[in-house]
């Protein structure tokens, strides 16, 4: 019984080999297969196994608000976070049924199969990625993670645990509060603006807040500054934190100013509506960009805004 359709069983119409070919032939990026049900009819597509929504572009409804630049080709997508940082990608959904940050089990409902982005023909393109110590949102970060072939696993399980650490699925954050001192050896770390790889850092930081952002969470190099805004950040992958036995000294997160307006970020968001919701004015997502140094509309549930007055 197919995993990932709702009833039915999968009909393959382009299998991994030939995704492979395209990729080495230089005519396409992705690697995975291509499915619809039997007799090339189209199904409720459901969650391979129990995880959670890393990422959905839903951009012709607009339910996620934003253009995705980085997945053109994929329509309207799901990506599924699973233990040990196994992701499954369904794409050229006609409709998105999930938001990200939700918890879905095996077998619910995630969207429907359609004919979105770069696709000739209602099918579900199917991936499973294996990702490092990070996964993140990024499709196109190909360090972050290798391809495998999913077509052993459309109506199996994934492989169950192996050595790797576990995956950040929802529950090993919660020991890391804002202000946890934490002694880190070598962990890489990424930029508090870009997100990108800025090296590795040793020494003891504090946690910057209780937010996790892709698996991540922001740290700080001095108690003065955990939850002050603007100071010197950086984020660590939850999976690389060791705590030390000094996590019991936590300092306390500094108050937010009053007078500093902030906005956490929740599922399905946009900027023109938080602007319009929160200024009164859609047109003012402008002023939100440029005061959190934005460079683009991309915005991630759980992150924190400074609003303007
Ligand atoms: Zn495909």
């Amino acid at each position: 019984m197919s995993r990932v359709l709702k009833s039915g069983s999968n009909q393959i119409t382009c299998t991994y080999a030939a995704h492979c070919a395209s990729v080495a032939a230089g005519k396409a990026w992705a690697k995975g297969v291509d499915v619809v049900k039997y007799k090339s009819q189209i199904d409720k597509i459901t969650a391979h196994s129990a995880g959670r929504v890393l990422r959905t572009v839903d951009y012709l409804s607009g339910t996620n608000g934003i253009i995705d630049r980085a997945g053109m080709g994929y329509g309207n997508y799901v990506m599924l976070l699973h233990d040990n940082n196994y992701v499954t990608l369904y794409a050229h959904l006609e409709s998105v049924y999930v938001r990200e940050g939700q918890t879905v089990a095996q077998g619910d409902e995630i969207g429907l199969m359609g004919n979105t982005g770069n696709s000739f023909g209602a099918h579900l393109h199917f991936e499973l990625r294996k990702y490092k110590s990070n996964p993140c949102g990024n499709l196109h970060d190909l360090s972050a993670f290798e391809w495998l072939d999913p077509t052993d696993y459309l109506d199996t399980a994934l492989p169950s645990s192996d050595s790797s650490s576990p995956a950040s699925v929802g529950n090993s954050v919660k020991s890391v509060k804002a202000g946890a001192k934490i002694k880190l050896s070598d962990v890489s770390v990424y930029g508090s603006e870009s997100g990108k790889s800025i090296g590795t850092r040793s020494g003891t930081y504090y946690v910057w807040s209780d937010e996790v952002r892709n698996g991540r969470v922001r740290m700080t190099n001095s108690a003065a500054r955990v939850g002050v805004y603007g100071q010197v950040s950086f984020w660590v992958s939850i999976d690389d934190i060791a705590l030390s036995e000094s996590n019991a000294e936590t300092v306390k997160p500094a108050p937010s100013p009053a007078a500093e307006k902030t906005y956490t970020v929740r599922a399905g968001d946009s900027l023109w509506a938080i602007a319009a919701k929160q200024l009164g004015n859609g047109g003012r997502y402008k002023e939100i960009m440029s005061l959190n140094g934005l460079k683009d509309d991309v915005i991630y549930a759980g992150q924190i805004l400074k609003m303007p007055q």
